[in-house]
């Protein structure tokens, strides 16, 4: 895992240069320490420590019982686009599951498609 923040956390940008210990970027001019690790304050990982986004891809890693079905959620299947929101008991993810509509995961019981 790369910890050494070298792309602009404002803008994304590689275009950077050093001033003594800092970086500093060239497209918008923050400035940043690049030995300071990421906030790990908002980040969400999936159950093997991948970071998750918005508008990701994830794999559910085992079956989820859901209300009012018989089969439930399998491993293995594919949810797109999910979003991250605050955790209400620990589920963190909100997203659309072929079959099942609208619901929420926990990012522990997904991983990273
Ligand atoms: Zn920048």
């Amino acid at each position: 895992m790369e910890n050494v923040q070298t792309l602009c956390p404002e803008c994304g940008s590689e275009h950077n240069y050093e001033i003594g210990e800092l970086l500093a970027c060239s497209m918008c001019g923050h400035e940043w320490n690049p030995d300071e690790p990421v906030s790990d304050g908002d980040v969400v990982r999936d159950s093997v420590g991948n970071v998750l986004a918005d508008g990701d891809s994830v794999i559910v890693v085992r079956d989820l019982k859901v209300k009012g079905s018989a089969s439930g959620i399998k491993a293995g299947t594919k949810v797109r686009d999910i979003r991250l929101v605050e955790p209400v008991d620990g589920h963190d993810i909100d997203c659309r599951v072929d079959g099942f509509g609208r619901m929420r995961l926990k990012s522990s019981v997904v991983k990273k498609a």
